[in-house]
């Protein structure tokens, strides 16, 4: 049976240096706080909201609640923004998604000063150096690390190419020398190329799409989908009990990759605070 590869564990060791680091830079008067903007009522983004605030009050970085109406303006929305990213002592800016239909998420997002961008999603093409990297796919990159498994001259296989997750994660893994294949819903044999995956990372939303058929013998597997099952159960997108027995590693969900991506979210925003203070003090 492969590795069950926990996010908890790696979370609570990212979360830990994270602490460390707001308090360091709350002994040096630098300011380390994150905006949080939330449109609308969706109530699975009021959860998310609230876990954010939740962390940030568990590391030590402050936070900041912005709760707007579904029917805010563009304009209404770019101008918070724009106070924000004069604003000295907000360091970081998140924009919660989805945004209603009204609203350009490309425009809103691009509006964010790229100092301030936690989420990071500005970032996608320029995956270089030390910029910051989107909380989910740089999640996934540190559990991966961490069991020491090295990335480079794998065929790596991610399923899914949204903005937020599945182009990211592709970009990670090439900036990390893997070779990487990105299928979608246009992909003619899934399957086929699933099975050449030595990783393979699946980021859909459909339960049980990846079947044990479709991985190869002694795979990475890192599940990030999230649905519901019949009885209403959390899940993934991989038969995981079937799939457990042929991979070397496999992310469980609940417990694997979702407690990585907010931790990520944490460090992006102490070093966000860091970056900027340190320009501050230069100057
Ligand atoms: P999106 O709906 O934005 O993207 C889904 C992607 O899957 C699309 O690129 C789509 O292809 C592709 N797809 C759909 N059907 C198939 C298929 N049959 N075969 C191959 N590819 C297919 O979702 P997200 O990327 O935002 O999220 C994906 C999942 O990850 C969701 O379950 C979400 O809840 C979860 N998630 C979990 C997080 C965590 O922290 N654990 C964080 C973010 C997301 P196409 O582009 O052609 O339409």
């Amino acid at each position: 049976m492969g590795v069950i590869v926990k996010g908890k564990p790696v979370a609570d060791a990212l979360l830990a240096k994270v602490q460390a680091d707001a308090e360091a830079l709350r002994q040096n008067g630098a300011p380390l706080c994150l905006a949080v903007i939330l449109v609308g009522d969706d109530p699975a983004s009021k959860i998310y909201v609230g876990k954010k605030h939740e962390t940030c009050e568990r590391v030590g970085i402050q936070s900041r609640m912005y709760h707007l109406a579904e029917s805010v303006s563009q304009q209404e929305l770019l101008e918070l923004i724009e106070k924000l990213n004069k604003d000295a002592q907000v360091t970081g800016i998140l924009v919660q998604l989805p945004l209603p239909a009204h609203i350009h998420a490309r425009q809103v997002l691009r509006s964010i000063d790229t100092h301030k961008d936690v989420d990071a999603f500005s970032m996608l093409l320029d995956m270089s150096g030390d910029d910051l990297v989107p909380c989910t796919a740089g999640g996934i990159l540190e559990l991966i690390h961490s069991t020491g498994v090295e990335i480079a001259g794998k065929n790596c296989v991610v399923v899914g190419r949204s903005n937020i997750v599945g182009k990211p994660m592709a970009m990670l893994l090439l900036h990390e020398n893997g070779t990487v294949t990105i299928c979608h819903s246009g992909t003619v044999d899934l399957g086929d190329q699933t099975r050449q995956a030595d990783i393979l990372i699946v980021a859909v939303g459909k339960k049980k799409l990846i079947t044990a058929d479709m991985v190869k013998d002694g795979a990475f597997v890192v599940d990030i989908g999230m649905n519901r099952d019949a009885s209403g159960k959390l899940c993934g997108d991989v038969d995981f009990e079937a799939i457990k027995e042929k991979a070397s590693y496999i992310t469980p969900v609940p417990g694997g990759v979702g407690p990585m991506t907010i931790a990520m979210l944490m460090y992006n925003t102490v070093e966000a605070a860091k970056r900027q203070f340190a320009v501050r003090r230069d100057i």
